[in-house]
């Protein structure tokens, strides 16, 4: 925050001075505005480069696409330098390098933000993913270069200006709707909020420089030139600062996650398809196929992905064993990273075999269903996450749940089903109940053990509620007083 602050000062004033000293000597202050300009790019790229490196796995991998994103983006702005050196023609040359490499840029940029890095997505649906964001900016870059082609006049520039500030908007609403489904995971969500961050604010200062530009020009604006390059270093040199309070807590609701994982392709596909729209005027071919291409892209996709189907188990619509996993991990890593506990509960129906056998399985199928929903509906917080581990047993990874909190939830839950008053005449309890073994795992051993030795506690544990009686609850790990006999009749035993 410091380091950003000063060398913001320093750079603006030596910006502001050199501006003023610039009338006597012109042709020199110009360099010197220009070698601001590459200084602001340098810091940028390595404020990047830092983040590459402090980024683990996957969030590194987007780090590393906006890296090559803002180099791309620099090499046009050498380029735009030479030009205006006479190096690389006139500088009164149309010529539309500098601006393919802008528009290049955003090639990697949009793959960032568009292509999901996690192990558990199915290759096939990460490449066709690729492949989408790499139509979209190549169709983007084709309507560059139409528009600085010959047959728009002088006009060019202020479609030019147009078409960046529309790109710029898109892929920030694009990172904004994945920051919209992101739960927990700290690192990809200071990626998405940087991103559009400094997106949006590049958008409005370019379009604000180029309404203005046209009739001002001066120290001012040669500044606000200036943050615009500078945007991304003073983003993310201030990261922890704006970040920390925030992005730590925020749960997107259920409904918006997945409202935000099924939009974000369709996004995509939309933007590809309006871009191939403007095309097709001028170059129908081009346009035509670009349209065809994106439906295409989007069907593979879906009939790939299936997505739901993959996520969720068939019979009762809670996220299966994949999910489970693929959460846990993350969890776990969420958990170590912001030294926060983590609690599991492994929850199994008492006496369902004696169900299926005196009812018949699909009353046991019917059963089940009731039972997960209801155990669904009990857990509050959006950061609680549950689904089906096998069988008749479910699994709740509950981040950061306090002992007080495991407690109550744990008895909640068998209350929960209790209440449904499933009737269950081989059960001593009479009515369909269930056992849960939970085991919180702290701070201190998240570096030591691993999610599956939690989830072998948590199986332990089970194991004696089960012994205990059924009906019950066994705690594990949790530092607190021991047993207290519930004042339900319920039996919940911690062990420290
Ligand atoms: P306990 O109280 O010790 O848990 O007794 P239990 O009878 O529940 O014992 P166990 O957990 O070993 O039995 C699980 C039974 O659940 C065995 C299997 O027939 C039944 N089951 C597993 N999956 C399904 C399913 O999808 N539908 C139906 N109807 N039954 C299933
Ligand atoms: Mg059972
Ligand atoms: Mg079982």
């Amino acid at each position: 925050m410091l380091l950003a602050s000063a060398v913001v000062v320093v750079h603006m004033s030596t910006l502001l001075w050199l501006n003023h000293v610039r009338f006597p000597l012109l042709p020199r202050a110009n360099a010197i505005g220009w070698m601001m300009l590459l200084l602001s790019n340098a810091l940028s790229i390595a404020a990047i480069f830092y983040r590459v490196r402090s980024a683990s796995s996957p969030t590194n991998n987007r780090w590393w696409l906006y890296l090559a994103s803002t180099c791309i983006t620099s090499i046009g702005t050498i380029a735009y330098l030479l030009r205006s050196l006479s190096l690389l023609g006139s500088p009164a040359d149309t010529s539309s390098l500098p601006i393919l490499f802008y528009q290049l840029a955003s090639v990697p940029l949009l793959m960032a933000i568009s292509v999901s890095f996690d192990e558990f997505w199915i290759r096939s649906v990460r490449l066709l993913d690729l492949a989408t964001a790499f139509l979209t900016a190549a169709l983007f870059t084709v309507l560059v270069l139409i528009v600085t082609g010959p047959s728009f006049g002088h006009e060019r520039y202020y479609l030019i200006d147009i078409i960046f500030d529309v790109r710029n908007l898109f892929l920030a609403s694009c990172a904004i709707l994945r920051l919209l489904g992101i739960a927990g995971e700290e690192e990809e969500q200071q990626f998405f909020s940087s991103i559009a961050i400094i997106l949006l604010f590049q958008a409005v200062l370019n379009s604000a420089r180029n309404r203005a530009i046209v009739h001002h020009n001066g120290p001012f604006w040669n500044l606000v030139l200036d943050l615009l390059f500078l945007t991304p270093f003073l983003v993310l040199c201030t990261i922890e600062w704006w970040s920390s309070v925030r992005l730590r807590t925020y749960y997107p609701s259920r409904a918006l996650a997945s409202f935000s994982r099924i939009s974000i392709s369709i996004f995509m596909t939309l933007g590809a398809i309006l871009i191939a729209i403007g095309i097709i005027r001028i170059h129908f071919f081009a346009g035509a196929a670009g349209i065809i291409l994106a439906l295409i892209l989007y069907g593979a996709r879906m009939g790939f992905l299936g997505e739901e189907k993959l996520l969720l188990d068939p019979l009762t619509g809670i996220p299966n064993r994949r999910s489970l996993d693929e959460t846990l991990s993350r969890e776990w890593r969420r958990a170590s990273r912001v030294q926060s506990t983590l609690v599991l509960l492994l929850i199994d129906i008492d006496y369902f075999k004696r169900i299926n056998d005196t009812y018949g399985h699909q009353r046991g199928d019917s059963i089940l269903i009731e039972v997960a929903q209801a155990l669904r509906s009990t857990l509050g917080r959006s950061s609680d996450f549950i689904g089906r581990y096998g069988g008749e047993e479910f699994l709740a990874i509950l981040p950061a749940l306090s002992p007080e909190g495991t407690r109550r939830l744990t008895r909640k839950l068998c209350l929960a089903v209790e209440d449904l008053r499933i009737e269950n005449t081989k059960s001593p309890y009479g009515t369909v109940t269930i056992s849960i073994g939970a085991v919180a795992g702290d701070n201190s051993e998240m570096h030591i053990h691993s999610p599956s030795d939690l989830l072998r506690r948590a199986d332990k544990a089970l194991y004696e509620a089960k012994q205990a009686g059924r009906n019950c609850v066994r705690i594990v790990g949790l530092t607190e007083e021991n047993s207290s006999p519930d004042d339900m009749g319920l039996s919940i035993s911690i062990d420290s």
